[in-house]
């Protein structure tokens, strides 16, 4: 059960104030924390902690941010051969956070910038099951990626975020495309932050005349709907009290790769990447948040 993540890598450096400052001004903090962080990287834990072997492609500086990365590849027993180390800055989120938890977030892509689609990702002795990617690293190369698997046979998903202009190409290349809100009505031009069922409905049926296989849209406390040619699905989330909804959608994402790796039905992909969403809700920071596949089957099994 093998599932290659195509990603960024970034060190999250997030700091605490009581007030932001506004533009010229300077204001004292409380501390500065640093955490993993990066859509690729989240996806790549939850995946691994889920309970699949993952191989992450990838790129870090030769620098002491790519030296930490590196290291939290090893602790979670990621496979780190496809990352490659330039002479470049590791990707870096400057993140400030006030006392109302609101957020002003500043993206240095660095290395992740370089990440490059290579034929020899495709081409191991042992093929991976699913492929994983999201839209933090170049989209070009994502799609170039993206449609190089579909065509070898390996089931693709695609989580376009942050969300940008799809090519019809790439489209049709994702088996399983995953989105959420925002990234489901910036590609419709639908506009609307809080989407109700049927409005949901009517995105997935776009996105898949568009040319997606499958289409999941991932609706928060809502949920999520899921649609094929054939039939929807709509899931309920799980009720929890949530503390920080932080990479919920990547402890998803993950998750569901982990269980379509394994062979498992729509619905049961559906129902335990729902269980690591709603796990990763309850819990503060992305990387902490990530659920381990105990975690996940007893929150299953909790409410049979
Ligand atoms: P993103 O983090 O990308 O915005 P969502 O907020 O849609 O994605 O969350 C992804 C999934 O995680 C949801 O479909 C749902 O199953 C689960 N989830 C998110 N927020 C909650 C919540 N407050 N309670 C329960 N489950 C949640």
């Amino acid at each position: 059960m093998t599932v290659l993540v195509f990603g960024s890598l970034n060190l999250d450096l997030v700091a605490y104030a009581d007030e932001l400052p506004s533009l010229g001004q300077t204001v004292t903090g409380k501390k500065l924390l640093r955490f993993p962080g990066g859509k690729g990287l989240n996806q790549a834990i939850a995946a691994r902690r889920s309970g699949s072997e993952v191989l992450m492609v990838g790129c870090l500086g030769k620098d002491v941010e790519g030296d930490f990365l590196n290291q939290i590849l090893v602790d979670e027993k990621i496979d780190s051969r496809f990352i490659s180390r330039q002479q470049i800055q590791t990707g870096i989120a400057v993140i400030e956070v006030s006392k109302e938890a609101e957020n002003r977030i500043l993206i240095i892509p660095g290395a992740n910038a370089l990440v490059k689609y290579e034929e020899q990702y495709l081409k191991l002795p042992t093929q991976p099951k699913v492929v994983l990617a999201q839209l933090e690293t170049p989209i070009t190369e994502v799609e170039e990626f993206i449609v190089n698997a579909h065509k070898s046979g390996v089931i693709t998903i695609l989580n376009p975020a942050p969300i940008q202009k799809l090519s019809p190409m790439l489209i049709s290349a994702c088996d399983h495309l995953i989105v959420n809100e925002t990234e489901a009505s910036f590609l419709t031009g639908a506009a609307v932050e809080k989407l109700s069922k049927s409005q949901a409905q009517e995105i997935s049926q776009q996105l898949l005349a568009q040319g997606a296989k499958r289409v999941v849209v991932t609706l928060g406390d809502q949920g999520s709907l899921y649609a094929d040619e054939q039939r929807e699905i709509y899931t309920p989330a799980f009720k929890v009290s949530p503390v920080d909804t932080t990479a919920a959608g990547d402890a998803f994402c993950g998750a569901y790769a982990t269980a379509l790796a394994n062979g498992s039905s729509i619905e049961y992909c559906l129902k335990f990447a729902t269980a690591a969403g709603a796990i990763a809700a309850t819990r503060a920071g992305a990387v902490p948040s990530l659920p381990t596949r105990d975690e996940i089957l007893s929150m299953l099994t909790s409410l049979e």
